[in-house]
């Protein structure tokens, strides 16, 4: 434990973000980091506990509360405290293939189990991570693992979002060949095409894939296994193959004239908008448009700060469930995952720029309303459907 007195000494801080009128103007990150003085604060702030929650991943009422890697955060807590970077991301890389994304898009439940949101605020760990990995790779000191010895065997990996760069990361360290498969043209999955720019910047990801590759990793884009390349010629190639798909299927809304011109699903959408954002392709603009999104979570979220930052004329955010109170009930104490109303990006900017929450509870849609050219009732409506 670096500071005894630490948790007592300094208040949280977290990254600041840029403000939401200046920010929608790119699909740029938003959060400039702290100084380096202040981050080893944050640091300070860890008390090594006996019983460290944060790394617990336990499961109470159903829900996860503490972080499912298994972090060791006390541990790298301390060493950012105490000026050691390099030992901090040895222990950070312990656990955590690719702190870069976990640093900026995890919903932290590292953060919601920490001892010192007990009483006061917790410890900045999903930020303290983010300080970690971009230390090493601004110091150069993220290099590719290339193993020594080889096994021999060869793997198919079937996805290449999270998951399947995760497997690929770790079978590729124990000397296997791996190649990764994506139907997509960029590798990346959901972290690619369903993450807005803004939230994960795809330079970001280009960077590990860099590293990957020079691992000896091969990717293959523009590949849909099942059509392009059969199980039958996989078998034949590879001694193991592993499916590590996402579902891309969305969950309809059946509901009376749904067939209309006007309805997208959202990762559709935000597959087009970081595609036009990083090729110049066309997109589903929300530009002058009135936008209803279906939907009150993360992606809803991330619908409301695209179609704000391509110029809608307003937006509404509909969600099925009553709001979740602004404060943890005593049915609900710490640790347990807090049932809190957050109040995410995209809805921030929805307030800045149209003087209220977008948000609508307890409704949900019924029926689409069209006009003669089977469009929805207002030209200018659109929907976009997170569910
Ligand atoms: S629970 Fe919080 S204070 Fe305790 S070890 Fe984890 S990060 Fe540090």
């Amino acid at each position: 434990m670096g500071k005894p007195t630490g948790f007592l000494d300094y208040k949280r801080q977290e990254n600041e973000a840029i403000e939401p009128l200046s920010r929608i103007t790119n699909f740029n990150e938003f959060h400039p980091f702290l100084d380096e003085e202040t981050r080893r604060k944050q640091g300070a702030r860890c008390m090594n506990c006996g019983v460290p929650f944060c790394q617990s991943a336990i499961k109470l009422k159903n829900m996860v509360t503490g972080c499912p890697l298994h972090n060791l955060i006390p541990e790298w807590n301390d060493e950012i405290y105490n000026g050691n970077d390099k030992r901090a991301l040895s222990r950070l890389l312990k656990t955590n293939p690719f702190p870069e994304f976990t640093g900026r898009v995890c919903p932290a439940l590292c953060e919601k189990a920490c001892l010192n949101g007990l009483d006061q605020d917790p410890v900045t760990i999903k930020e303290n991570e983010l300080y970690t990995i971009e230390t090493a790779y601004s110091n150069n000191w993220m290099k590719a693992f290339i193993p020594s010895v080889r096994s021999d065997k060869k793997v198919a990996i079937i996805g290449s979002g999270p998951a399947g760069l995760a497997l690929a990361h770790d079978l590729n360290r124990r000397g296997h060949a791996v190649t990764v498969f994506e139907k997509e043209d960029r590798i990346g999955g959901l972290l690619m095409y369903g993450i807005p720019n803004m939230k994960l910047e795809k330079k970001v990801i280009q960077r590990r894939l860099d590293i990957l590759t020079k691992e000896g990793i091969v990717f293959k884009t523009n590949v849909n296994v099942g059509k392009d390349i059969t199980k039958k010629e996989l078998e034949k190639e590879y001694d193991a193959i592993i499916f590590a798909t996402g579902s891309k299927k969305a969950r309809d809304l059946n509901v009376k004239n749904r067939d209309c011109t006007g309805i997208y699903f959202a990762v559709d959408y935000l597959t087009k908008a970081t595609k036009h954002v990083l090729d110049n392709t066309e997109e589903i603009s929300a530009k002058y448009k009135h936008v209803v999104i279906v939907g009150g979570g993360d992606t809803g979220n991330d619908c409301v700060g695209t179609s704000i930052r391509q110029g809608c004329a307003s937006v509404v955010q509909i969600e099925m469930m009553p709001k979740a109170p602004d404060e943890r009930l005593e049915s609900n104490p710490w640790p347990e995952w807090p049932k809190i109303c957050k109040t995410d990006y995209g809805q921030e900017e929805a307030i800045a720029v149209f003087k209220k929450d977008p948000r609508i509870y307890e409704t949900t849609v019924k029926e689409c309303i069209l006009d003669e050219k089977t469009h929805l009732i207002k030209q200018d409506i659109d929907i976009i459907n997170v569910k």
